[in-house]
């Protein structure tokens, strides 16, 4: 087995705190990583609080795992010792349903294997995150991460960016269309380089004002403060496609009144109260509302090697690991531009 040093909650809302526990000894097909940064989602957050219901502690969070290979086992083709690689929010799946054959392993029938939180296919190893110093994991589920992608800017790739990147992928997202990124967060910041990027006019629609400068600087092209209803009125059947960011309960209604007709909300965002809405404004404008769950591993991929060729990558905040529950009171309170990444440097 391997020590591994991590931070961990003991329980539901407990701080967390450093923690000693062990992996599995790499078998033929897994990855021995050495991790240097972690981000930090708003799901860990969610997921440490317990709020979407029973989580498995301790728990060791982290899905935006960033590293260099320490070790390879004998099967092991794709990466070789001193690549940088990445772990995001899968570590394993069934392999054989028909969604692991269209190679969207995020939908699997099951046993689908959470990277943290959740059971190994053996139905009782706990996963732990990359919170933590090594991580052991199978070939199939690390991505190789380019030299172009600033290494301490790469992890939210991991998460933010592929839950953005999938379903601007799916919607067939391009020149002439408008988008709308709703809330300025973790995953708001990497929709609008995205977004941008693949040539769409996007357009912020955020709580406040605060994030004006930012937006343009990401590559927004037009700047909303939702809390004034006088704005949003300006912008009815507007947008082609909205995605929704929000982590908590925020009033769906009036942005569905933004989407053109056919268009189509998407919901990332994953609060843990359920979001009222008449069927009206769906109706009168053959309006879609929608979700989308992170991205395959070949998407994830794909969207890594998307940012190396554009030049994108998260815009971060690094932090030493005994920061993290004042990282997560800053997060609630939107203060957060636009991801905290742990330095592993700092676990001692
Ligand atoms: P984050 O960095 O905290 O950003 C959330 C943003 O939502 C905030 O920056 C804020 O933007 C806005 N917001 C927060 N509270 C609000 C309120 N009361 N009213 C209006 N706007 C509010 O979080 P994140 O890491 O991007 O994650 C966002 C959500 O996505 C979380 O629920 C997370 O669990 C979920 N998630 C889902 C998936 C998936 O696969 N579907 C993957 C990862 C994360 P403004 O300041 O601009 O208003
Ligand atoms: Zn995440």
């Amino acid at each position: 087995m391997i020590p591994v040093k991590g931070y961990a909650a003991k329980a539901a809302h407990a701080p967390l705190e450093p923690y000693q526990f062990e992996r599995r000894t790499p078998g033929p097909h897994d990855v021995l990583i050495d991790i240097r940064y972690c981000g930090v989602c708003h799901s860990d957050l969610h997921k440490v609080r317990n709020e979407w219901g029973e989580g498995l502690f301790p728990m060791v969070p982290g899905h935006e795992i960033i590293g260099m290979v320490e070790q390879v086992g004998s099967s092991v083709k794709k990466f070789k010792v001193g690549d940088c690689v990445g772990v995001g929010c899968l570590v394993d799946s069934c392999g054989s349903c028909p969604s692991c054959k269209d190679g969207l392993e995020q939908f699997c029938d099951g046993p689908l294997v959470f990277t943290y939180g959740a059971y190994e296919k053996d139905g009782k190893t706990i996963t732990y995150g990359g919170y933590s110093n090594k991580i052991v994991t199978r070939e199939d589920f690390v991505l190789s991460i380019s030299p172009k992608i600033p290494i301490t800017q790469a992890a939210p790739l991991l998460c933010a960016g592929i839950t953005t990147y999938s379903p601007l992928r799916h919607w067939k997202v391009g020149p002439g269309q408008r988008i709308g990124v709703l809330g300025l967060g973790g995953l708001g910041h990497m929709a609008v380089k995205l977004a941008a990027a693949m040539g769409a006019e996007v357009t912020v629609l955020s709580s406040s004002d605060k994030k004006r400068g930012d937006a343009t600087r990401l590559g927004a092209h037009d700047y909303v403060v939702t809390s004034i209803d006088e704005n949003l009125k300006k912008y009815a059947c507007h947008f082609d496609l909205i995605i929704n960011t929000i982590s908590t309960a925020h009033g769906l209604p009036k942005f569905i009144e933004l989407l053109k007709r056919d268009a189509t909300m998407v919901m990332v965002g994953a609060p843990d109260k359920p979001e009222p809405f008449h069927a009206f404004p769906l109706i009168l404008k053959r309006r879609s509302i929608a979700g989308s769950l992170i991205g395959g591993i070949r998407e994830t991929q794909e969207m890594l090697d998307f940012c190396a060729a554009k030049g994108v990558a998260a815009e971060v905040e690094l932090i030493p690991i005994n920061q993290i529950d004042n990282a997560y009171e800053r997060m609630l309170k939107g203060d957060v531009r636009y991801r905290f990444v742990i330095d592993m440097k700092s676990l001692t």
